[in-house]
């Protein structure tokens, strides 16, 4: 069996000439949780409607556990689970009813499916709501059940677009939790979209960035925080003018910058280390309290990626 989930390759669709997505191409490994994450309208619902056989591409290819997405998106159907723009629950029909629902037209036995609408219901904390109206539920139990709904076939792939949107804190560190719980019990595939950066690191193991329908980065969240290239802080006291213009003269300095009268920021050029940097500052007669390597944060590279990215992807 392919090592591979996912697998986009120049895969281009156009709505009345505008592309919407643009020459897409990377893989998503499998047991994997895969975080697409671009501003409104930057075509991440196309890319998982294109992916699900919902439209079909102008030009490129795709294959979804191993289908091809043109002419055999039926499987793909069959085997992935998604939850998209509408939830697909019933709201007159309880909780069970609608999982019950799900898992005859899925055509799960009676013992399996019993078995499995219990264990869902369990693991999405819902077990109490089962005999309740779907529709007096809350948001985010709702969403919780949808997302159970996704799964009752027990696919191998999901696809999530915004999962969390909507909810409170709580109820998405909630379905977070659950679903990176899913990932290690069932050794799922979960593509999913967000606006949420934080739950793109927490929860992923790779992100692609994408604006105006082209991937403008794609690998780990945690390369999104690495350190800035070689600007460190410093806080402490007596930064006079006189240290500063001594400072910049250095030729391993390329430039320093006042935060205010108790932070400089020192930016170095390559191949470069602070410890020398360090001892002239304190024999200038400045105290040092503390020396800190600056990072980015993941919102600082999220909107430096989205403001210059330009066609040739970053590898994060
Ligand atoms: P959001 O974060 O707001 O959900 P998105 O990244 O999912 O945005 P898409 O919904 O994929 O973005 O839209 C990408 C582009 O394609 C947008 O310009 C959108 O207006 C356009 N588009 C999407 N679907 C259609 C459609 N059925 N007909 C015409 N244009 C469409």
């Amino acid at each position: 069996m392919s090592e591979t989930a996912v697998s986009i390759h120049s895969l281009s669709r156009s709505f009345s000439g505008k592309r919407a997505v643009n020459s897409l191409e990377f893989d998503i490994q499998r047991g994997s949780v895969f975080g697409f994450l671009g501003p409104n309208g930057a075509g991440k619902t196309t890319t998982i409607r294109l992916l699900l056989g919902l439209l079909a591409p102008d030009s490129g290819n795709a294959t979804v556990l191993g289908h091809d997405i043109i002419n055999e998106s039926h499987l793909i159907r069959e085997k992935t689970g998604a939850l998209l723009e509408h939830n697909g629950l019933y709201e007159r029909i309880s909780v069970q009813a609608n999982l019950d629902l799900y898992g005859r037209i899925y055509h799960l036995e009676d013992r399996e499916r019993h078995d499995r609408i219990e264990g869902l219901l369990e693991r999405f904390d819902l077990t109490e709501k089962a005999k309740e109206r779907t529709g007096s539920l809350s948001r985010g139990m709702k969403q919780k059940l949808a997302v159970a709904r996704a799964l009752l076939h027990r696919p191998p792939l999901i696809f999530l677009d915004e999962p969390t949107a909507g909810l409170d804190p709580v109820a998405s560190s909630q379905l977070r939790n659950t679903l990176r719980d899913l990932v290690a019990t069932e050794g799922i595939t979960v593509f999913l979209t967000t606006h949420n950066l934080m739950e793109a690191e927490q929860i992923c193991d790779t992100v692609g960035v994408i604006r105006k329908g082209e991937l403008i980065a794609f690998g780990p969240p945690s390369t999104l925080t690495s350190s800035k290239d070689n600007i460190y802080l410093v806080r402490g006291s007596g930064f006079s003018e006189n240290i500063l213009s001594n400072l910049n003269m250095l030729p391993m300095i390329s430039d320093v910058t006042i935060e205010d009268s108790s932070h400089i920021n020192i930016h170095l050029t390559a191949d470069n280390t602070m410890a020398p940097i360090v001892r002239k500052i304190i024999e200038s007669g400045a105290e040092i309290e503390e020396v800190r390597k600056e990072t980015n944060s993941l919102e600082d590279s999220f909107l430096a990626l989205l403001k210059d990215g330009s066609s040739d992807r970053s590898q994060l």
